[in-house]
């Protein structure tokens, strides 16, 4: 990775390598007269591991190279428990650790965005930029394209029981979708996977590497941003080092800072910088530029339950993988790139809702076939499967604060998670529409015992109890550095941070909202689309989906 001089100039200075700042580095430098250096804390991540599907497990179980794993404070609403939060570090961020899911949540999210003031952030106005980032495999229609570089496909067959769980949710009653993207967010489906021919397909391989030799781009690994360089209330670049203790180093960018950091750290980063909470800066000895009181809350995340199945045949993971099964799938992987190491096990979901007045899905099932505890650090030892159940935009809302002036300490994290009742009682609905789904005869062939939380967990106390001891992220943390129309946000329907010059945000810190799905697809949408603002370029043509959605309706 390119050495920097201290000192040197760049039209545009990009922290954090992740779902963003990949998809800003290759758009941005598609014009060649426009210089961009990209500053990442973490490494290269081209490691066997991240390339390899089956590979997540690992990488999201275990603190290393390309997860910070960091934790949350004790949370107040879940029997004071710190929460484990893995993150992405290193080239491709969280997309080179994440579940390799594609989704974009529902259409109403950004409607109402939109009728939030933000004008541009309609459904309408971002479906160009969800399609303008992707090459489905299946083909194009209303909803997807080919020809951009973030590869979807639906992965390699599945085992049986994804199949069988679908069926078993229209047994339940449920509708199925064959496409979580398209005219009907709502049933049970099959997930489409951000997999190329059986590889990982992270903002990495698909944005940055097809480009990383372009003349005008310079990547920076192992270089963690302190703070960004203001001078009269312009952002001018940034100082960072290679380590705690190595020494600091400057950057200047001529035109502007875009901060990538995530939604952990980007606040941490211009809270470090003097943009915050004025008195909470102070406190540290930081100096003020910018009092933003918001930078740092609405921390919105989606938590959920595991919700286990004993299996009555060794169909799941762990018959699969035992013993020297798992040396043997890694091998045959590295040398032949087959097997089951070309599937991320997660290839069936439903987005349900709990209530029949509500609008769209409240809750997102995934399915996978392995007994999962505590994010695959409790090793499973039996035959199993899990249904993963979240709940889609919770009311609690929590912040991330700083720890100190130290930009090696870790934030402060603090999701606050279940202090609405709505959360709780949308959570405990969710096990019950599991169980329900679960209970269906497509699932005969599978479904043993129920292992967690029990057939005898029943009551809503006893399941509320046991979700308080159980329930986890599944990593969507947003809504830390909002954007608003109104002035107490952070950053305006630009990015731009209010205050400061030449200083913008562009990452999953950014939504206001936290929108009905994963993360990774809208995140580089909001790169897509910032890049085109950057770039002079008038905005894509908005596309009225609707329209499709109506005749796709009554098609059916
Ligand atoms: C375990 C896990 C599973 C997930 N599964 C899915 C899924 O299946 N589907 C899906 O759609 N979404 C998933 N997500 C969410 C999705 O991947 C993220 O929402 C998305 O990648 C966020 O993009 P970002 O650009 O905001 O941040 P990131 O991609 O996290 O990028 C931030 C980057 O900034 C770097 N950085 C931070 N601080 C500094 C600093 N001080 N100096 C320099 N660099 C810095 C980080 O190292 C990182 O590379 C998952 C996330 C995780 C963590």
């Amino acid at each position: 990775m390119a050495e920097l001089e201290s000192g040197a100039r760049f039209d545009y200075v990009i922290i954090g390598g992740g779902s963003a700042g990949c998809t800003l580095a290759a758009r941005l430098t598609e014009d060649p007269d426009v210089k961009v250096a990209m500053l990442e804390a973490g490494g290269k991540n081209d490691g066997l591991l991240v390339r390899m599907p089956a590979g997540v497990g690992q990488l999201i179980a275990n603190k290393g190279p390309s997860n910070w794993g960091f934790e949350t404070t004790p949370q107040k609403h879940v029997d004071n428990r710190k929460l484990y939060q893995p993150r992405g570090r290193g080239l491709g961020g969280s997309s080179a650790i994440n579940g390799m899911i594609y989704i974009r949540g529902h259409a109403r999210d950004y409607d109402q965005w939109r009728q939030m003031g933000l004008t541009g952030w309609g459904y309408a106005d971002v479906l160009p930029y969800f399609k303008r980032s992707q090459h489905h495999e299946d083909g194009s229609d209303a909803w997807n394209a080919e020809g951009g570089p973030l590869w979807v496909s639906r992965g390699p067959p599945g085992d049986p029981i994804y199949k069988a769980f679908i069926q078993a949710g229209k047994q339940a009653g449920f509708p199925v979708t064959r496409d979580f993207n398209g005219y009907q967010q709502e049933g049970v489906g099959p997930y489409h996977l951000t997999i190329r021919d059986g590889e990982r397909w992270s903002a990495n391989a698909a944005y940055l590497q097809p480009v990383i030799d372009r003349p005008n781009l310079t990547v920076i690994s192992g270089a963690h941003a302190h703070r960004i360089i203001i001078e009269n209330k312009k952002a001018v670049g940034v100082e960072f080092s290679g380590g705690p203790g190595k020494p600091a180093q400057s950057v200047f960018a001529l035109r502007e800072v875009l901060c990538c950091g995530g939604a952990f750290q980007s606040p941490q980063i211009l809270m470090l910088s003097g943009i915050g909470p004025a008195d909470e800066l102070q406190k540290l000895g930081i100096k003020v530029e910018s009092d933003l009181p918001e930078v740092g809350r609405n921390l919105q995340d989606h938590l959920d339950v595991c919700i286990i199945y004993e299996m009555t045949k060794p169909l799941s993971m762990y018959s699969k993988t035992k013993g020297l099964k798992q040396p043997m799938i890694g091998l045959q992987y590295l040398f032949a790139k087959q097997g089951h190491g070309r599937t991320n096990h997660l290839h069936a979901g439903a987005f349900l809702k709990t209530r029949g007045e509500l609008d769209r899905p409240d809750i997102q099932l995934h399915l996978v076939n392995a007994v999962m505890q505590d994010h695959a650090r409790v090793k499973a030892d039996r035959d199993g499967f899990t249904i993963h159940a979240c709940q889609l935009r919770p009311e609690s809302k929590g912040t991330v604060k700083l720890a100190s002036a130290n930009p090696y300490e870790n934030p402060l994290i603090d999701p606050n998670y279940l202090a609405e009742e709505v959360d709780r009682r949308t959570m405990r609905d969710s096990v019950r529409i599991v169980r329900d789904i679960v209970s269906q005869d497509a699932l005969n062939l599978y479904r043993g015992a129920e292992f967690k939380p029990g057939s005898h967990i029943r009551t809503d106390a006893e399941i509320d109890a046991w979700i308080r001891q159980s329930a986890e992220t599944i990593y969507h943390p947003v809504g830390t550095v909002r954007m608003g129309a109104d002035a107490k946000a952070p950053v305006d329907g630009d990015l731009r941070v209010r205050g400061i010059e030449n200083l913008r945000v562009i990452d999953a810190s950014v939504m206001p909202t936290l929108i009905g799905g994963n993360t990774n697809a809208p995140t580089i949408m909001i790169a897509e689309k910032l890049s085109d603002q950057l770039r002079g370029k008038p905005a894509l043509p908005p596309q009225d989906a609707r329209i499709a959605e109506d005749e796709m309706a009554s098609a059916v």
